[in-house]
């Protein structure tokens, strides 16, 4: 007996293969062999067709345009949705496309996240039979782009309390307020905007030219600068009836699509950590200080250390949370969780990787100040850091601290 237990201690020790050092749990062996399929093309696609122009596009603040055909080429948009020409992958598929865009650019990732599941998600979800068929196939082709308005000026975090208001009126319902921060704002066909009713929230897809709808793009952004991000104004804007989401009333509808969001950015921020971690140990690699390859220092160690370590520990939690949805066992505090943590742990990776660099780390020759902004904004946006925090510390404790 004491034997088997030392012959299997060693076989462990001894047999198992040296892991990459951005895998150092082995988690490729987690997944399936379409799940690595899936991974590599769009790892394959960040490497030809984002890295070499994403630099370019931060720097001039525009949203590469050009990517939005190839990606849709790849089923990439709604591709976690059934049916209406969505490629009815898995949640943990899903995620790990989130990674890979991420990988290349925080900005690329949003636009898929807001793309699937923030506008054609709740169409999916919560549209009429007439609205699945007008929009889900075209906005899978990329043919057109939605948006999702439901933070406001006055109402970021506490968006229950929005101040937009449809009003019945006939056969249309007449829309005013301002949505802010709207990625894909001003180039989206169809914005899903949520708005107070006489009987709650409600979601109503207003179509580009409406009149009484206009939009501007929010400039000066030092941040997810190759993403369009815009205002929504609305000015006595008639929508039909008919384009009012049906299946849906109050706060559940624009938290459900949140839900799906936030849980592509729990995966698509480890993309980002990697692609920072990877650089800077390279770089350490290589940079000869003191004589000696700056990876020879104990305190560059340790910085490298933490990252690999809280890489690993990020992919962990974001693929136990895709292995809980695609079991429909997933909660909503649990992607409150993996939310904070993998976002706080890539911006920290983020921030060290940097430092890694010394001044080098600064330019946009390398990715990790780019991947550093960008994170900020994520650490923000679908939910503050903080919002997690509550939501969290109100489902462990039983008590609101949020007011
Ligand atoms: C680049 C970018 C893209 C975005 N895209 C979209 C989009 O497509 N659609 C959309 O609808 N929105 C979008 N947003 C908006 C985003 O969701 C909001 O910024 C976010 O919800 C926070 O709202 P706020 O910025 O108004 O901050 P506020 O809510 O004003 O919060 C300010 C600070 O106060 C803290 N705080 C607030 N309430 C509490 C509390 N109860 N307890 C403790 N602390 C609190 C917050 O954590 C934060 O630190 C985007 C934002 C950015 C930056």
């Amino acid at each position: 007996m004491v034997e088997q237990t030392h012959a299997a201690h060693t076989s462990i020790s001894r047999k198992a293969p040296l892991p990459a050092v951005s895998d150092l749990y082995n988690i490729d062996h987690l997944l399936s062999e379409e799940e690595r399929m899936v991974r590599d093309t769009v790892r394959k696609f960040v490497r030809e067709r984002v890295l070499p122009i994403i630099g370019t596009h931060f720097e001039a603040g525009t949203f590469p345009r050009e990517l939005v055909s190839e990606i849709a080429a790849l089923g990439l948009l709604g591709m976690h949705l059934e049916g209406y020409g969505c490629a009815g992958l898995s949640a943990v598929c899903y995620g790990l496309v989130c990674q890979e865009l991420e990988a290349g650019d925080s900005g690329i990732r949003s636009f898929v996240s807001v793309q699937g599941s923030l506008a054609m998600y709740p169409i999916w979800a919560f549209g009429s039979d007439e609205q699945k068929e007008h929009w889900l196939p075209r906005m899978a082709r990329g043919e057109a782009i939605g948006c999702f308005g439901l933070t406001e000026p006055d109402r970021g975090s506490d968006a229950a309390h929005m101040q937009t208001t449809a009003r019945l009126d006939g056969d249309a319902y007449i829309l005013n307020g301002t949505k802010m921060w709207i990625t894909n704002g001003s180039i989206a066909d169809v914005a899903v905007v949520w708005a107070q009713t006489s009987e709650g929230i409600r979601g109503f897809l207003v179509e580009r030219g409406t009149p009484g709808f206009s939009t501007s793009n929010i400039h000066q952004k030092l941040s997810l600068r190759a993403s369009v991000t815009s205002e929504l104004h609305f000015s006595d804007c008639r929508v039909p009836v008919q384009n009012m989401l049906p299946n849906v009333l109050g706060m559940r509808g624009p938290l459900s699509c949140l839900n799906e969001a936030r849980y592509g950015i729990a995966w698509g921020v480890t993309g980002a950590a990697r692609t920072c971690y990877e650089t800077a140990l390279e770089y350490a690699k290589t940079r000869i200080q003191f004589g000696r390859p700056i990876a020879g220092f104990q305190l560059v160690q340790n910085k490298l250390v933490i990252m690999a370590t809280e890489l690993v520990k990020a992919q962990l939690l974001a693929l136990q949370l895709g292995r809980l949805k695609d079991e429909g066992l997933m909660h909503p505090v649990q992607i409150s969780l993996a939310k904070r943590n993998n976002v706080r742990e890539a911006l920290h990776t983020a921030r060290e990787a940097r430092s890694v660099l010394g001044a080098n780390g600064i330019t946009l020759e390398y990715p990790i100040i780019r991947h550093m902004n960008n994170l900020e904004s994520v650490f923000t946006y679908e939910g503050t850091d903080d919002i997690h925090t509550l939501i969290i510390g109100q489902a462990i404790t039983g008590e609101n601290a949020f007011s």
